[in-house]
């Protein structure tokens, strides 16, 4: 729980010492006789349920404000017409992976704001972004996810069959492992970490197994978002695969780094830093 979300570990013990009050306040009631109390089944659906509403309210009332004077802000919850932007999948805010510095907040709103200017309809769809509290705690597996500056955001997608542009969508539940993977003739960064003996690179390729699509990079519209990423003042670089950078044409923008062998390929998402 604690590596999931930060917080759930705490939460998890602070629950532990109400269950036992409780119980200790019930024994001998007649409510204690219940037939669902009794059953071993009753008992985990009652913690479950326990747990879980205690960890939604620590994390939604609780948790912001103390984050809030230590230093992070939570991401909006969903897309506004003054803040187009919004999560892939609530479960990320759920999880408290949804944090981030005053800092990157007013630069993720500039630029949102800026590329809505050009289409009304456009959306940032963010990914992981970082914990709630300490510097220096990771986000995993994003090693670098662990001080409020980091965001990742997913690419713009269009229907393959349409060719119309989705704002606002993703290309999965999870967010990762999709990768717009290296074509015939294009620099295969993946099979030379891969040949390195970094089995972590494509890990998340592995685990998100939906084959089939229904929609694929919107090359246009992608890079007209990278190039306003890299344009804000704030950004100090983002990390995008090289046969992307290259595909892309933006092969002269120095803010556009390779990340290393050591990290999660860049082909599914785009990694930000300010
Ligand atoms: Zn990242």
């Amino acid at each position: 729980m604690t590596v999931l979300t930060q917080v759930g570990g705490v939460v998890w013990l602070f629950y532990l010492i109400i269950a036992n009050r409780t119980r200790i306040f019930f024994r001998g009631k007649k409510i204690a006789q219940h037939p669902i109390v009794k059953s071993r089944i009753g008992r985990i659906a009652l913690h479950f349920l326990g747990f879980f509403a205690l960890y939604t309210l620590i994390t939604f009332l609780i948790v912001p404000p103390l984050a809030k004077a230590s230093g992070r802000i939570p991401l909006e919850l969903k897309a506004s017409e003054n803040f187009p932007l919004k999560p892939n999948n609530r479960l990320f805010c759920l999880a408290n992976r949804h944090y981030v510095t005053p800092r990157m907040y007013a630069t993720l709103k500039d630029i949102s704001n800026d590329l809505k200017t050009n289409y009304s309809d456009f959306q940032i769809v963010y990914l992981d972004a970082n914990f709630p509290f300490f510097d220096g705690f990771p986000l995993l597996p994003h090693l670098s996810h662990n001080d409020g500056r980091k965001l990742d955001i997913a690419f713009i997608y269009k229907d393959i069959e349409t060719n119309q542009v989705s704002f606002g969508k993703s290309i999965s539940n999870l967010g990762y492992g999709i990768c717009e993977s290296p074509q015939k003739g294009e620099y295969d960064q993946a099979k030379i970490c891969a040949e390195k003996g970094f089995w972590m690179y494509s890990f998340l390729q592995k685990i998100n197994t939906r084959k089939k699509r229904k929609t694929t990079l919107d090359e246009v519209h992608t890079k007209q978002l990278i190039r306003k990423i890299i344009r804000h003042k704030n950004v100090k670089k983002i990390f995008l695969e090289p046969h992307l950078k290259t595909r892309l044409g933006l092969q002269k923008e120095s803010k556009i780094r390779f990340h290393g062998c050591h990290a999660v390929r860049h082909d599914d998402h785009i990694h930000i830093e300010i």
